[in-house]
C-alpha cells in the first residue's frame, strides 16, 4: 500500500514541477519570478524528479524547438518521424544531450531568457546524483514493498520525468480530440485530465502556447492553473499580462462586459460557453487572429483558410453587438486586419495568379473591408 501511495504522490508531484517550472516557466515564460525563486524551483525540480531530473534550461530549449517545428522534420520529437514511443524517447534523449552539451547550433529565439543555473544543471545530471536516487528509491521499495509486483513500479519511478514527456509527446500527438485546427497533430488527450495535470490539453496548448491555462472548454480543468493564480497572488511569480504575452490590446469596462453578456444571452443560437464568458471568448479569438497575422508567413493555404474561420468568429461577435460596443471591439481587430491585408492578402492574390485561378468568391467579411488590397 505504501508503495502505491508513494508512486501516485510521486507521479503528480514530479509532474507538477516539470509542467509548472520546466514547461510553463522555462520554455514558455508565461510568468516571471526572481532569481531566488528560480533557484528554489530548480532545487524542488531536482528533489521531486530525482534520478530523472531534466535540466530546465535544456528542456526549455528543446521544447521551444518542438513548438517551432511541430511535426516537421526538425521537430525533436514528433511521432510522425519515429516508429514507436521508445524510438521517440531515444531520439529525444539524443537531441536533449546535444543541446545540453551545446553540440548543435541553437537559434537565439530558443535560448533567449531560458533559466540557467550551471551548478544544478551539472549536479542534477551527474551520474552521482542519478545513482544516489536509484539507490534511495530501491531501498525504499525494499523497505516497504509488500508484494513482488510492486517492484514493477520501480523502473517507472526511476525514469518518471521522461516517461511523463513521452505520454504527451507521443499520445497527445496521436490520440484525442481537437478544439482547434492547427498545423500540427496535437490533440487533447483526455477530456478530463486526471492523469497529466492539464498537459493533456495539448491541442489547446499548441494553439495558445503562451496561455497559462491549458483548459479551454468548461469541462477542461487545468489543475495547475489555480496554483499559478495562487503563486501570483502570493507574489512568488508574476503572471504576464495578456498584453505582454500576446501583444493584443484588449480591455473592456465592466459595463461593456455586462452588455456583451446580455447580448449573447439573448442570442438563441449562441453556444452556452459564449453566453457565459463572451469577453473571454472574444479575447481568445483575438489572440488567435493576432498570432496568425504576426507570424512569419510561410504561405500555408490550409492555415490561411483555417484562420479565416477565426476571423469569421470575430465577425460573429461584431455583428451581434450593438453599435457602440461594436466600434470598440472593432478598434481591437482593425490593426490586426491591417496586418493581414499587408501580409497575407497579396500572397493569396499572387498564389491565385500563379495557379491561374480567378479570385474565388471571397469570404463574406473579406468582401467588405478586409480583402481590398491597398
Ligand atoms: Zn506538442
Ligand atoms: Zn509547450
Amino acid at each position: 500500500m505504501i508503495i502505491i501511495i508513494f508512486f501516485i504522490v510521486h507521479w503528480y508531484v514530479s509532474l507538477f514541477f516539470q509542467s509548472f517550472f520546466n514547461h510553463r516557466y522555462a520554455a514558455h515564460g508565461m510568468f516571471t519570478m526572481s532569481k531566488g525563486w528560480e533557484k528554489v524551483f530548480y532545487i524542488l525540480s531536482w528533489l521531486t524528479n530525482g534520478s530523472s531530473f531534466l535540466s530546465p534550461n535544456t528542456y526549455g530549449i528543446l521544447h521551444r524547438m518542438h513548438h517551432a517545428f511541430a511535426d516537421k522534420e526538425k521537430d525533436p520529437h514528433s511521432p510522425k518521424f519515429s516508429p514507436n514511443p521508445f524510438a521517440l524517447m531515444l531520439k529525444t534523449r539524443n537531441i536533449y544531450s546535444d543541446i545540453w552539451h551545446r553540440r548543435i547550433p541553437l537559434e537565439k529565439r530558443f535560448t533567449d531568457g531560458v533559466p540557467y543555473w550551471k551548478f544544478m544543471d551539472v549536479f542534477g545530471e551527474s551520474n552521482g546524483s542519478r545513482l544516489f536516487w536509484v539507490v534511495a528509491y530501491t531501498a525504499f521499495y525494499i523497505a516497504f514493498a509488500t508484494a513482488w509486483w510492486q517492484f514493477l513500479f520501480l523502473p517507472l519511478t526511476i525514469v518518471i520525468g521522461p516517461f511523463h514527456g513521452v505520454v504527451i509527446n507521443w499520445f497527445a500527438h496521436k490520440i484525442g480530440y481537437s478544439n482547434f485546427k492547427v498545423s500540427d497533430t496535437s490533440k487533447n488527450f483526455l477530456p478530463v485530465d486526471v492523469l497529466m495535470l492539464g498537459e493533456s490539453y495539448h491541442n489547446n496548448h499548441h494553439k495558445r502556447p503562451n496561455n497559462p491555462n491549458f483548459g479551454f472548454r468548461w469541462f477542461e480543468m487545468d489543475p495547475i492553473y489555480p496554483f499559478i493564480l495562487l503563486f501570483n497572488a502570493l507574489g512568488i511569480i508574476k503572471l504576464k499580462k495578456a498584453g505582454e504575452a500576446t501583444s493584443v490590446d484588449f480591455e473592456l469596462s465592466e459595463v461593456e462586459v455586462a452588455q456583451l453578456k446580455a447580448e449573447f444571452a439573448n442570442l438563441q443560437s449562441a453556444r452556452t460557453s459564449l453566453q457565459l464568458r463572451p469577453e473571454t471568448k472574444f479575447r481568445q479569438y483575438l489572440e488567435a487572429w493576432d498570432s496568425f497575422v504576426k507570424q512569419d508567413w510561410q504561405g500555408d493555404m490550409n492555415e490561411y483558410l483555417r484562420n479565416l474561420q477565426v476571423r469569421k468568429e470575430i465577425e460573429e461577435f461584431l455583428q451581434t453587438t450593438n453599435e457602440n460596443l461594436r466600434e470598440k471591439l472593432k478598434s481591437f481587430v482593425e490593426p490586426l486586419d491591417q496586418k493581414f491585408r499587408e501580409k497575407m492578402v497579396p500572397w493569396k492574390k499572387e498564389m491565385m495568379e500563379k495557379l491561374n485561378f480567378s479570385m474565388p468568391s471571397p469570404h463574406f467579411w473579406e468582401s467588405n473591408s478586409i480583402y481590398q488590397v491597398g
